[in-house]
Formats: structure tokens, sequence, C-alpha cells
């Protein structure tokens, strides 16, 4: 066993060495030092706030649907791990990868045929990409190479999603002339029980039939826009993109990673507008939040134009492809997510967001509060301030990650109703002090 390190050289040797996400170099907030997690607790290494655990809200971004050290997804990797953790995928293929396949094909909407697992979320938008770029060349129709999205939107943080994440976020400045020019449509009317703004379908419509001869594909978060806002729209827009598309010769692209599993009320969130898209990415709380995978899914028809082409294959393949130990532990998950009532689990987490974050509604500066399936937001007026609506959270014994205006929470689906009360009472204190 190497020398154990105290929590405190442990913060200092972060600081110094390591990157977080979207963090600065050095870092400038320490952040927590999390020593064990189980159920729906993270275990300190040191007391903050006086806490030495906390229930977490963020489901470790979206992930941990079944919270954490769960004996099913345990036993699942340990049995895997005595196998192999890993073996290369070119010419060589295993069990978890084809059971996990199939099911991702029995589960998702019907002409969802074909699977790609990727190594992230990121890279799994890429390959959506790619797979749509690819198959209108393959169609001698190479001049269809640009993608259509709606504001609002995040799809990851390597180049193609990059390109499709809301240009608001600054991020689009600092990279022009560098990240490939797409085509944005207006951020779609706010509201997933409001009537369908027709005003805001023509100019969907309007822009796909006017860029069609440019347009590989269109690429949207169905339902619920995540990081980029955690705003939720109505199903029906989902429909028009699916027609329009159709009528265009442009391929509709979901990107379910964080919508999917079930996290909007429904297994995956295209199912609220009854409408399949030719590609979807999954990732997220596909292993249940135990190992880094993803998947992107597409039609039979999609797949056949790729296979027509000069170069009749999909090119690419990364190391880690369809990595046998995220793999077991995804079917696992599956497995164990649909053993249960968990619609009825998302639906009794639903109504005590409503209930427990009622009272921030009439907090001054708050603007709104908005739940749909097992998240709920909190909207400000201003700017949050992330050090002190953490570190209200933290006194409530709760694990947050607040942005921009946004405090929020997607808590595990097993989280109990105290829990669930005492995440809201922490988003609430966040709202009041952050
Ligand atoms: C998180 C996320 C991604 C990126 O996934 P990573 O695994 O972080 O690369 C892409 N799209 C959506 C909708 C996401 O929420």
């Amino acid at each position: 066993m190497p020398e154990p390190l105290s929590p405190r050289e442990l913060l200092a040797l972060d600081r110094q060495h390591v990157w977080h996400p979207y963090g600065p170099m050095p870092g400038r907030a320490a952040p927590l030092l999390v020593e064990s997690a189980s159920g729906v607790r993270l275990r300190l290494a040191e007391p903050v706030e006086g806490q030495d655990e906390l229930v977490d809200g963020m489901s470790s971004w979206w992930s941990a649907v079944h919270g954490y050290n769960h004996p099913v997804l345990n036993d699942a990797a340990h049995g895997q791990l005595g196998r192999m953790s890993h073996v290369m995928f070119g010419g060589l293929t295993h069990e978890p990868a084809v059971r996990l396949a199939k099911r991702l094909v029995d589960i998702t909407p019907e002409p969802l045929e074909h699977v790609f697992l990727a190594d992230s979320g990121s890279v799994s938008v890429e390959v959506a990409v790619k797979m749509c770029l690819q198959y209108w060349r393959s169609l001698g129709k190479p001049r269809k190479q640009r993608l259509l999205t709606w504001r609002g939107g995040y799809h990851g943080d390597t180049w193609q999603p990059m390109s499709v994440c809301d240009p608001d976020g600054g991020m689009h400045e600092l990279w022009q002339g560098v990240l490939p020019r797409q085509i944005f449509a207006d951020a779609p009317p706010a509201g997933f029980d409001a009537a369908p703004d027709e005003a805001y379908a023509a100019q969907l419509r309007e822009l796909i039939g006017r860029h069609a001869e440019e347009l590989a594909a269109v690429i949207v978060e169905p339902v619920v826009q995540g990081a980029g806002g955690m705003s939720f729209h109505s199903p029906g827009y989902l429909r028009v993109l699916r027609e329009a598309c159709d009528a265009h010769d442009v391929l509709l692209v979901f990107d379910e990673i964080a919508t999917g599993f079930g996290r909007t009320g429904a297994l995956f969130a295209a199912e609220h507008a009854g409408v399949a898209p030719d590609v979807m990415c999954l990732g997220k709380a596909l292993t249940g939040g135990y190992l880094t995978l993803a998947a992107t899914l597409c039609t039979a028809a999609v797949a056949d134009g790729i296979s027509r082409g000069a170069l009749p294959v999909l090119a690419h393949g990364p190391t880690f492809m369809g990595n046998p130990l995220a793999a077991a532990v995804a079917d696992a998950s599956i497995d164990l997510l649909l053993s249960q009532d968990w619609a009825q689990e998302v639906k009794r987490i639903e109504a005590g967001l409503w209930e427990g974050l009622a009272p921030a509604r009439s907090h001054a500066g708050v603007r709104e509060v908005r739940v749909l399936g097992a998240i709920g937001v909190v909207q400000l007026d201003h700017e949050v301030d992330m050090a002190a609506a953490t570190r209200a959270a933290v006194r409530e014994g709760v694990w947050l990650r607040p942005f921009r205006d946004l405090i929020y929470t997607m808590p595990p689906y097993i989280t109990g109703d105290d829990d669930l009360a005492r995440i809201c009472a922490a988003v609430c204190a966040a709202a009041r002090e952050g």
C-alpha cells in the first residue's frame, strides 16, 4: 500500500496538479474530498460545515440513478472483472457488449437497429455527426454537411458537439473561425405542457427547408435542455422536426445522454412525442454512474447508406470501444431499472420536488421553479453566487452544483422521501443565500 496522504496533502496536490471540469489552473475553490459513497450519500474525508456526509442531489451529473455502491451493480462489476476488464473490440467481441447492444435496440424507439459503443457522451455525439455526414457522402451528396439545432442546447465538449452547443455561452466567441459554423434556430419556447407555438414551429420548418441542400442533420436534446439551461419544451416541436426532416431529406439526431433511462418520466424523452430519430445518443445513466460508456444508435437505413459508400465502413474505433466491464455494468443497471416500477419512483420524486421546492417561489430573486420527472430547477433572476449557494446546501447536508442562474437537482431514483425533502430544503436555502 502507498503511504496514506492526509486530506490536507491531497487537496494541496489536487490544487497543484489536477484540472477539474471548467476549472482554472491552479483551482480557486477547493473541491470537497469524497472518501466513499453509498446509497444516496457521499462520505467526506473531513467534515465541512459540520457535515461528514452529504445527500447527493446531483446523481453525479445525471448518471447515478440507482445510487452508489449498489450490490447488484457491484456484483456485475466483480463478476466481469474476474473474467476480463477489457479486450480490444477490433476483430474480437464478447457477451457483455452483444447483450447490451441487443438490449438497447429492444428498449429504444423501434427503427433504431444498430449500436456503436463509445467511451463518453461527447464521443457518441461525434460518432452521430460522423454517421450523418458520411451517410450523405455515401449517397453522393457531400454538400449536406452542416448541422441545425436550436439555441440553449448542450451536446458535449469535443469539437463537433461544441459547435452545436448554445452559441451565447461565450464559448463560440472564443472559438470563432475555428468551430464548424452551424445553423441555429431560436431556443424552443419554454414549458413542457405549453401548447406548441405555431410561429416557432414555422421558423423550424422554414430554416430546415431553406438550408436543406447543405443540412446533414438536425440535432437536439428532446424535451429537456440540460447543461445549456435546464429548460423544458413541448414534445410537439419534436414532431415538427421529424416532419420537416422527412420532408426535406435531413436526418434527425436526438441526444438523450441526459434524458435517457427515465429521468423525464418516460424511458426515453422521444416517447413523450411519439417520434423516433434516425440517430440517438445515450450516455450518463447508461452504466448507472459506475463507468464511462455511451452509445450511438442508428436505423438500418442510416447504416445501409453508409455501407453503400466508396468507403463502406464507419471510420471510427476508440481503443476502449465496447469495454466489457462498463457494458456488463450497463446491462445490469438497465436490468435493475426495468425490474422495478421505475416510472412510479420518478413520479414520486416529481411530486416530492413540486412540494419541496414550492417555498422557493416566494423567495426574492427567484424567477421560476420548474419540475419535470426527477428534475427540479430553481431559476434565479441573477447569476448564482456559487460559493455561497454550495455552502448553504452543504450546511443542510446536501450536495448540489449550481451554475449560471440555476440551482437544480436530479436525485438518484432511490432517494427516499425524507432525503428528498432534505434536498429540496437545501435547494431553497441555496436559492436564498446564492
Ligand atoms: C453530458 C452530456 C453530453 C456529453 O457527455 P460526456 O460524457 O460528458 O462527454 C452530451 N450531451 C448531453 C445532452 C449531455 O447532457
